[in-house]
């Protein structure tokens, strides 16, 4: 079978979206990629963000591969699927461009993850998988077999939708080393998250462990990426060294919690490449803050999410370290790392004047803190689900409309007043199955 993987060119005009818009390694096309060839299917990677093509570019390679089914994803890759944006505008326009000429639709990603009726009508897909991917798709090849794939909503014969089990988790010891092709490692000068140096040569993403063990009420990861698990360290070093020689200077470790591990560490001091994660900094013992600096990290950002030990209970961070022993941490690993930011979030326990005190201490100190972002109560998170209860059809529209009022002013990244949810999708879904497929 020949499956099309696509990742469209994503613009997020009046989106709330507040990640980094620029292109990185779609991870879950790279494993579902070599899962799928590894069963004799032939597969093609279209990467409209990476690759800088246009809807019409996109639509055309996919048309020349004449594909048997064509997976569209509603998150630019997995380093933001829990902090997607809202809206579905890009993979609907996606599934429109394509619906004549990819074969089967497939979806995957957060939304579908988290509301998969609702996003499934939307998408104006044939199927949408629910969880993590990569292990899925191979297993949808026969359209017979699929009343015994887990994880899938989809049209059955009788054209009603069918919801079989539940998201889905990877099994890592199960996932290959990534190997991406020379041309797309090339045009990947991005480094995430870099602020010590200007790149010199190309930056990639991986990951080293997958999930976490907390559940901070703001964090929409319930539904992927949950559950902690490490990657083998031999596949993730055979991965590193794979992208070294392919003249990769810098690695973002797109891990939702970059844990202390003393072997990866010692493995990355040896080696000619710098790093940048995301962690908890109240998990890192002042021996292994100076480890992880030796090793070439140069961007730590650290979830502290809220000066006070109350409002840090309130976001459920479960930390056991006072607000003070959190600074010394913060102020330690600057000795060795680059750049540290502590993240801070609007947990509303806060004091503004206090928080604007901690932060001029930090930043006297050389750590960077943001002013408090205001939080967006994703479906899939405990937030929503306290709020709200369980996600119905109206889940992504309810807590768009919740965090435009909420909110007067915005992060200092949201460039400009975002739209209403309603005015940035296609209203109507768009048709779906083609007869012959029923
Ligand atoms: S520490 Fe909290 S915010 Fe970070 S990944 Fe884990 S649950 Fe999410």
């Amino acid at each position: 079978m020949k499956y099309a993987l696509v990742n469209p060119h994503w613009t997020f005009d009046g989106s709330i979206y507040f990640g980094c818009p620029e292109p990185h390694l779609p991870l879950e096309y790279g494993y579902a990629k070599q899962l799928l060839e590894d069963e004799g299917h032939e597969v093609l990677l279209v990467d409209g963000l990476l690759e800088h093509l246009s809807r019409e570019e996109v639509r055309s390679r996919v048309a020349d591969f004449a594909p048997d089914f064509t997976v569209i994803t509603t998150a630019p890759s997995y380093l933001f699927w829990r902090c997607a944006q809202p809206e579905l505008r890009v993979p609907q326009e996606t599934a429109a461009d394509l619906r004549d000429i990819g074969g089967t639709l497939i979806g995957v990603g957060p939304h579908g993850s988290s509301t998969p009726v609702i996003t499934l009508k939307k998408l104006g897909v044939d199927l949408l998988v629910m969880g993590e991917c990569e292990e899925v798709l191979p297993q949808l090849a026969q359209r017979e077999a699929w009343s015994f794939v887990p994880g899938i909503v989809y049209y059955g014969q009788d054209r009603n939708i069918k919801v079989q089990g539940g998201p889905q988790a990877a099994d890592m010891d199960r996932l290959p080393a990534l190997r991406w092709p020379e041309s797309l490692v090339r045009r990947h000068d991005h480094h995430h998250h870099r602020f010590d140096n200007h790149p010199q040569a190309p930056g990639a993403e991986m990951e080293t462990s997958r999930g976490c063990p907390y559940h901070c009420s703001f964090c929409a990861k319930d539904n992927f990426r949950d559950g902690y698990r490490r990657r083998p360290l031999t596949t993730v070093l055979e991965e590193l060294d794979g992208l070294i020689a392919q003249g990769v200077e810098y690695i973002y470790f797109i891990d939702e919690i970059f844990l202390p591990k003393r072997e990866l560490l010692e493995a990355l001091v040896t080696r000619p490449v710098k790093f940048g994660i995301q962690t908890r900094i109240d998990l890192w013992k002042p021996d292994m803050i100076d480890l992880l600096g030796q090793a070439g990290c140069v961007s730590i950002e650290a979830g502290v999410e809220s000066i006070s030990e109350e409002g840090r209970a309130l976001l459920d961070k479960n930390c056991k370290l006072s607000t003070e022993a959190l600074a010394e941490r913060l102020v330690h690993a600057k000795k060795t790392v680059p750049f540290v930011q502590a993240t801070l979030m609007e947990s509303r326990a806060d004091d503004p004047d206090a928080v604007e005190a901690w932060r001029s201490y930090l930043m006297e100190k050389g750590v960077w803190a943001n002013k408090p972002v205001p939080l967006f109560a994703y479906p899939g998170s405990p937030d929503y689900r306290k709020r709200w209860g369980m996600p119905d059809d109206q889940a992504w529209e309810r807590a768009h409309a919740a965090y435009l009022e909420q909110f007067d002013e915005f992060s200092d990244i949201q460039s400009e007043r975002p739209l209403l949810l309603s005015a940035l999708e296609r209203a109507v879904p768009i048709s779906r199955i083609p007869e012959d497929q029923r």
